[in-house]
């Protein structure tokens, strides 16, 4: 086997037992055609029929703790959050023969995870498992609201051909073009701690992926914000994007986050607020899938009414909220939370998936 085969097993399968989600009967699929090689958990290559239909590049077997509330609910698993829509379409079928497909549902077994590119395929498979999470807790809330079959196929077919582009590219190992000299950099400092927040986030399991973002306010008429759709942990100072608050209007640079009109209509509400935050945590995520208000102890997080990701009709349905209040449930997508600066921000988006799992008992 070649090395870099190998190499890549163990990349994915120590992501993987990180998260909980590698366990003694996971498998993992590596390449395509003649080179295609599948190890088992411990190491040693094999060749089962479960992965006879697949053609992506990577796959595998994988199961989390909440695995078995997702198998014994009977029937597919509909999508409920925006990020499961973009990642797998409107369903993740059951069956013992899976073909071609984002992911199946092995009964008595786990998930059958397939992508493009390596940080996709753990993406992925932290997803099913918040779909689990989600399963197992939304009685406590009244159940789930899954996402309409046509708007879900829109969503993917956006995620697949352009929102994941960035990271596509970054895997394959093209690299941005040359830094900046952080003499040319306006608000470096600023810039530097929008990165290390979403970092943070990152590590924090409150975000995964490229989803989710994080912006700070300059002054009165201008905030700085993530890049759409690309890697927090490949974001340089330069990617971070000023965008004016009076018009949404951005300078020259990479994409801003598809999220701006609602971190713009936040601080034009909220003089206050010099901090926004948007996070997909998972505990969070089953009161969006719910649409359920997150309230406890002092705090309430109303939910805002659904709206798809990034339009403008969202912005101003969690603006409104916002308004009056200062963290936002967001139907079937996450939760945003905005602060006097971004420790306080982040402690708000910290303390609400605390607080989400708490009433949920997870
Ligand atoms: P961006 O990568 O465009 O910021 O979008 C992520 C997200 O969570 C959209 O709701
Ligand atoms: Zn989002």
């Amino acid at each position: 086997m070649m090395a870099d085969v190998r190499k890549t097993y163990e990349s994915i399968r120590s992501q993987l037992a990180q998260l909980g989600l590698f366990g003694p009967d996971s498998l993992v699929m590596l390449g395509a055609g003649g080179e295609r090689a599948v190890l088992d958990a411990a190491g040693n290559e094999t060749s089962p029929a479960l992965f006879a239909g697949v053609s992506a590049p990577l796959a595998v077997l994988t199961r989390g703790p909440h695995f078995p509330s997702c198998d014994g609910a009977g029937g597919p698993l509909r999508a409920c959050t925006d990020d499961m829509a973009q990642m797998f379409g409107a369903r993740v079928r059951r069956t013992a023969r899976p073909g071609d497909g984002p992911a199946w549902l092995i009964p008595g077994r786990g998930f059958l995870v397939t992508a493009r590119f390596g940080s996709e395929l753990i993406a992925a498979c932290i997803l099913m498992e918040k779909m689990c999470l989600a399963q197992a807790a939304a009685p406590k809330l009244g159940g789930l609201h899954p996402l309409s079959g046509p708007l879900c196929a829109l969503e993917h077919a956006v995620y697949l051909k352009k929102y994941s582009r960035n990271a596509r590219k970054a895997a394959a190992g093209e690299t941005p073009g040359p830094a900046k000299p952080a003499g040319d950099i306006p608000d470096l400092a600023l810039r530097q701690a929008v990165i290390e927040y979403g970092k943070r986030l990152v590590a924090e399991r409150l975000i995964q992926a490229t989803w989710g973002n994080v912006s700070v306010r300059i002054d009165d008429g201008r905030f700085l914000i993530t890049p759409s759709g690309v890697d927090y942990d490949r974001i340089r100072p330069e990617d971070v994007a000023e965008v004016r608050i009076a018009d949404g209007s951005y300078a020259e640079g990479l994409h801003p986050s598809s999220e701006r009109k609602m971190h713009r209509l936040i601080y034009a509400a909220r003089p206050d607020i010099r901090a926004v935050i948007h996070t997909h945590s998972a505990c969070c995520q089953v009161f969006a899938a719910c649409r359920k208000d997150l309230r406890a102890d002092g705090a309430l997080y109303p939910c805002a009414g659904y709206a798809v990701s990034g339009s403008e009709k969202l912005a101003e349905k969690v603006a409104a909220v916002m308004a009056g209040h200062d963290g936002c449930v967001m139907a079937n997508h996450g939760f945003v939370a905005g602060g006097p600066g971004l420790e306080e921000a982040f402690a708000r988006a910290a303390e609400a998936e605390a607080l989400a799992g708490t009433l949920l008992q997870i």
